[in-house]
């Protein structure tokens, strides 16, 4: 994905008050990431852990959403993100209030995601036997963009799109 700067960032988020987006801090500094091997850039807010912030890219645009994360433990379940059979561990139901007028009357979506939004990382890992050794970069390619598809469906859908 492009780089965010510390203002694109903030300028990013479509469901939160000006306020929120400002306290939306990443933990890491952001020209320390490796933006390349990222399709979506998220942390959990380091003083709720009940709050989390995701960027995902819809045209190229950066769109930012805050999100709730369900007070359950996290699950032995399929991230919607990154579809990975493999890591099925620390998967959280996370809510998002929807952009505009529509999230102001308490409209939400819902998704499964790795909690610590670690999907990029499992969509770059090699395949497995069962997932086939033949073409490792086509595959690679494949979950890439299934990645990118599904994070991109659920920001659309955070901004009333569909
Ligand atoms: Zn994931």
């Amino acid at each position: 994905m492009q780089p965010l700067t510390p203002q694109s960032l903030r300028a990013s988020f479509v469901n939160t008050s000006k306020r929120e987006a400002a306290e939306a801090i990443p933990p890491i500094k952001l020209d320390a990431i490796d933006w390349e091997r990222h399709d979506i850039f998220g942390w959990t807010d380091r003083s709720n852990p009940l709050v989390a912030y995701v960027v995902i890219p819809v045209d190229d645009r950066p769109v930012g959403i805050m999100l709730r994360a369900s007070k359950n433990k996290p699950k032995k379940t399929m991230c919607a993100f990154c579809e990975d059979i493999v890591d099925l561990s620390e998967v959280k139901l996370f809510v998002a209030k929807l952009a505009g007028p529509a999230g102001r009357k308490g409209d939400t979506i819902g998704t499964l995601a790795h909690a610590n939004f670690s999907c990029s990382k499992h969509v770059r890992r090699k395949p497995n036997s069962m997932e086939g050794k033949a073409d490792p970069e086509a595959f690679i390619a494949h979950r890439v963009d299934a990645l990118r598809f599904n994070a991109e469906r659920f920001a659309r859908r955070v901004l009333g799109e569909n």
